[in-house]
């Protein structure tokens, strides 16, 4: 698994994402292309890597490489608006016009059930920046490494507030489950690069040292 940087040549035209339906949030998972299987399904915390591509804005286009269970790794892309948007049901029906009517309801349902949460003040996704020495509230779009191991998964953070790089010790559900905040997460206590091929090599480094400390993620 290398840099994803530079490797863009597989974007689609904006006409052809906009019309792909990535993300089920009835089953909270992504629909990938498998070269084996044809089709696959996997939830956020099967990412690896996430890349925002340059140039595609509307939508923001990333490209991702995923674990399939096929057992191989593949690239694939999602849109920004299904990254961040989808699983909270908040995704503005602009890309589910062809959807049924019956899960346009759940939809909605879903939508206000997370507009009221966001509004009392529960965030769907939370890390905790080391830099800055706090928890922070997070989109997916921000996470930029996964790695598992040992039941729980390696995240790497590009923190929305510092720009900065965290790494957190998380469970799966902390990242597939919105609203499912750990109470606590490791912490790696290192300072990373911003450089992401030298970030690549420190995250593996550092996640397989043990050097991670526990702090509290209530915001
Ligand atoms: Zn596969
Ligand atoms: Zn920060």
């Amino acid at each position: 698994m290398g840099s994803l940087v530079g490797q863009t040549s597989g974007l689609p035209s904006d006409l052809s994402i906009k019309n792909l339906k990535m993300y089920d949030a009835l089953t909270g998972r992504f629909t990938f292309p498998c070269p084996a299987r044809g089709e696959t399904r996997v939830t956020l915390s099967a990412f690896r890597q996430l890349e925002r591509l340059p140039g595609a804005a509307h939508p923001a286009v990333f490209q991702v490489l995923f674990a399939c269970a096929c057992g191989e790794e593949h690239e694939g892309l999602v849109t920004h608006d299904d990254l961040d948007w989808a699983p909270l049901g908040l995704q503005g029906g602009v890309f589910y016009n062809l959807m049924t009517a019956r899960l346009d309801v759940v939809d909605s349902e879903l939508s206000d059930l997370a507009a009221r949460r966001i509004q009392a003040g529960e965030w769907p996704w939370t890390f905790f920046c080391y830099p800055e020495e706090q928890p922070r509230p997070v989109f997916p779009s921000s996470f930029f490494l996964l790695a598992p191991g040992d039941g729980s998964l390696g995240l790497a953070v590009r923190c929305p507030a510092c720009q900065k790089t965290s790494v957190n010790l998380v469970s799966h559900e902390h990242v597939d489950l919105p609203f499912h905040n750990d109470p606590e997460v490791g912490v790696v206590e290192h300072v990373f690069s911003d450089d992401v091929t030298r970030t690549l090599q420190e995250f593996r480094a550092e996640l397989y040292s043990a050097s991670f400390d526990t702090r509290r993620l209530g915001l």
